[in-house]
């Protein structure tokens, strides 16, 4: 599941901040994860020598930052078992046997909740 979100997300970093974006597959709404600030944003490197320790450190972070991206996104996203869609809660739908996305519900004529049902306060936003 984390390497399909790995796959799939969208880098949105620059060179202050950490984001990391995904789109769902059904319905194409985009979440995106909370921004981390690079720990050097705004302070530019003095020297040579520096500038190669704060791009070390920006690789670092970025990498750190996406695995907290996919950790966070792994609860917003499932992917679907037929069709290996990845898609947002609200497009993923709890069925007796399988838990699978809409179309396929629909396809299959499966009937189930949403998984955004059982999440009474969330939107999702399309
Ligand atoms: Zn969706
Ligand atoms: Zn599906």
């Amino acid at each position: 599941m984390k390497q399909i979100i790995s796959s799939h997300l969208i880098d949105y970093s620059d060179d202050e901040r950490f984001c990391f974006a995904l789109h769902c597959q059904e319905c194409g709404s985009e979440w995106k994860s909370t921004p981390i600030r690079f720990s050097k944003a705004g302070v530019p490197p003095l020297s040579e020598a520096k500038r190669v320790i704060t791009e070390t450190l920006y690789q670092r972070e970025h990498a750190q930052a996406k695995t907290r991206a996919i950790n966070e996104a792994v609860l917003h996203f499932n992917s679907c078992p037929l069709c290996g869609k990845l898609v947002c809660n609200y497009c993923f739908v709890i069925c007796d046997d399988l838990d699978m996305c809409r179309t396929c519900a629909v396809r299959l004529q499966e009937t189930g909740e949403s998984v955004m049902d059982s999440l009474p306060d969330q939107i999702c936003i399309n």
